[in-house]
C-alpha cells in the first residue's frame, strides 16, 4: 500500500477548493505563465488525484509543485481559504518520502544548513572566494554571464564577520529588566546583514530588555521545510526548541524566520508531544517589528531617524511571511509613518510577492524577474528614495531588480532607519 499520510493529512484544505477559479487573478506566477498547473486550483486538483492514485509523483509532477512561491495570495483572496501552502508542501514532502531528495539538495540541506558549523566553514569559504566574482558597486557582486539561468544576478557580498563570530552570549538590558528575550538571528542576517543582529541587539537592550543570544541556535529551515524534507526540518525544530528555552520572548529580524518558528506546530507536528513543545515556541516567537510595537509598546512617533534618511520619501514592502503568514501590516507601517524627518508613500502592489521564493527563485529566475518587474513598477510609481522591508531574503530579491531595472533607489531593512 502506498505511503500517502502526508497528502492525507491535508486533504481537508484541497476539498475545500470549490475551482471557482479566483485564485487565478492574484497568482503571481499564473498571471506570467497562464498555464493552469501553476495556480491553486490546479494544484489542489493534481494533489487530489494523487489521493486518489490517478495520478504518479513523475518529473514532471515535481515540476509543478516547485512553480509555487508559497506566497499565500491564492488564501488571501479564496472564497474558500482554501490554504494550498498546506497542499503545495505535503505534496513535496510526499514527493521526497517516496523519490528522495536528490544529492545536491541532499547534501546543502542535511550537511550543510542542518549543520550550523559545517554551514558556518561553507559560507567561509564562499567568503573568501567571492572576489572572483564580478562586482556591480560598492559591497554588491553579480554572477558571470555564462552561468545558466541566475546569470548576471546581483547579490550582496558575504560579510567579512559573521554575526556569530560577534555576539555575546547575553546582552544586559540598559537600566530596569523588563523582560528576557532570545534573539534569532538566522542564516542571512548571520553570514550577509550581520549589523541588522547588532542594532536590533542594541534597540532591544536600550528599551529594558535582556538580550541572550543562544550559540545552540540552529538554521530556522524555511527552504528545507517548504521543500518537503521533513525530516531535517524536525531535526533543525527540535534544535530550535531546546536552544530558545527558557526566556519571555524569541525576537527575530527575518520574516521568513519568525514565521517558520511560529509554523513549525502546523507544518511538522506529527504527534502529541511536538504540538505541545512547537505550540509552546510559537506562542513566545515575534517578528522584530510586531514586538516593537505590540510588545514594548513603543511609539513610533518618539523613534529617531538615522540622520542619513532624513529629508527621504520611503515605500515598503510586504514579505509575504509578514503579511500572510503572520498577519503584520499595520506594525512596520506605523513606525515609518511616524518616523519624522521620514515622508511615507505606500505603493500600489505592496502584498505583491517580490518573486523571490526562496528556491523558485534559483529554479525558475526567469519568472521571478518578470514578478520583479511588477513590484519595481509599483515602487517607481511611489517616486520614493528608499524601498524598506523586514525580511533579509526579499532585500536580496529587491536589491537584484532594483539594480536590473536601472532604478536609483536603495533597499533597507527597517531596523536600519532608526537609532
Ligand atoms: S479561489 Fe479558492 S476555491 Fe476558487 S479555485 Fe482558487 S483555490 Fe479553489
Ligand atoms: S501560493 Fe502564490 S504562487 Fe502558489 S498558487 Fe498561491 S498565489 Fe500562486
Amino acid at each position: 500500500m502506498k505511503d500517502l499520510s502526508e497528502l492525507k493529512k491535508v486533504e481537508q484544505y484541497a476539498d475545500q477548493c470549490m475551482k471557482c477559479g479566483f485564485c487565478s487573478f492574484f497568482c503571481p506566477v499564473y498571471q506570467e505563465e497562464r498555464i493552469e498547473t501553476g495556480v491553486a486550483r490546479g494544484k489542489n486538483y493534481l494533489a487530489k488525484l494523487i489521493i486518489k492514485g490517478e495520478q504518479e509523483f513523475t518529473p514532471e509532477m515535481g515540476e509543478i509543485l516547485g512553480k509555487c512561491l508559497l506566497c499565500k495570495r491564492c488564501v488571501a483572496n479564496c472564497p474558500s481559504k482554501t490554504q494550498i501552502d498546506r497542499v503545495v508542501v505535503a505534496a513535496r514532502a510526499q514527493m521526497v518520502k517516496e523519490k528522495g531528495l536528490g544529492f545536491i539538495k541532499g547534501f546543502v540541506f542535511r550537511r550543510a544548513m542542518a549543520n550550523r558549523k559545517a554551514m558556518g566553514r561553507y559560507a567561509r569559504l564562499m567568503q573568501t572566494f567571492q572576489w572572483l566574482l564580478p562586482k556591480t558597486e560598492g559591497k554588491v557582486r553579480h554572477l558571470p554571464d555564462f552561468i545558466k539561468s541566475l546569470g548576471g544576478r546581483n547579490f550582496p557580498a558575504l560579510a567579512r564577520t559573521f554575526l556569530r563570530e560577534q555576539v555575546k552570549t547575553v546582552y544586559p538590558a540598559v537600566g530596569p529588566r523588563k523582560m528576557t528575550v532570545a534573539f534569532f538571528m538566522g542564516c542571512a542576517t548571520d553570514f550577509v546583514y550581520p549589523e541588522l543582529g547588532l542594532s536590533l541587539i542594541s534597540f532591544l537592550t536600550r528599551r529594558g530588555v535582556e538580550v541572550r543570544v543562544p550559540k545552540e541556535q540552529n538554521c530556522c529551515g524555511a527552504a528545507i521545510l517548504f521543500s518537503g524534507d521533513f525530516a531535517t526540518a524536525r531535526f533543525l525544530a527540535d534544535e530550535n526548541v531546546k536552544a530558545l528555552k527558557d526566556v519571555d520572548y524569541v525576537v527575530t529580524a527575518c520574516g521568513t524566520c519568525s514565521s517558520t518558528l511560529k509554523d513549525y506546530k502546523k507544518y511538522l507536528a506529527g504527534n502529541e508531544d511536538e504540538e505541545k513543545r512547537y505550540g509552546e515556541l510559537e506562542s513566545r516567537v515575534k517578528d522584530a517589528t510586531e514586538f516593537i510595537i505590540d510588545v514594548l509598546k513603543v511609539k513610533p512617533e518618539e523613534l529617531t531617524l538615522k540622520k542619513e534618511f532624513e529629508g527621504k520619501t520611503a515605500t515598503w514592502h510586504d514579505p509575504c511571511h509578514l503579511i500572510r503568514y503572520q498577519n503584520i501590516k499595520e506594525q512596520p507601517r506605523a513606525i515609518l509613518k511616524g518616523l519624522k524627518g521620514l515622508t511615507y508613500a505606500e505603493m500600489p502592489n505592496a502584498d505583491l510577492c517580490c518573486g523571490m521564493g526562496g528556491s523558485f527563485s534559483v529554479y525558475h529566475y526567469d519568472i521571478t524577474k518578470k514578478i520583479a518587474a511588477k513590484k519595481m513598477e509599483g515602487i517607481k510609481a511611489t517616486g520614493a528614495d528608499i524601498v524598506v522591508t523586514a525580511c533579509p531574503g526579499c532585500m536580496i530579491n529587491l536589491l537584484d531588480n532594483v539594480l536590473l531595472n536601472k532604478m536609483p533607489q536603495k533597499v533597507y531593512h527597517l531596523l536600519e532607519l532608526v537609532e
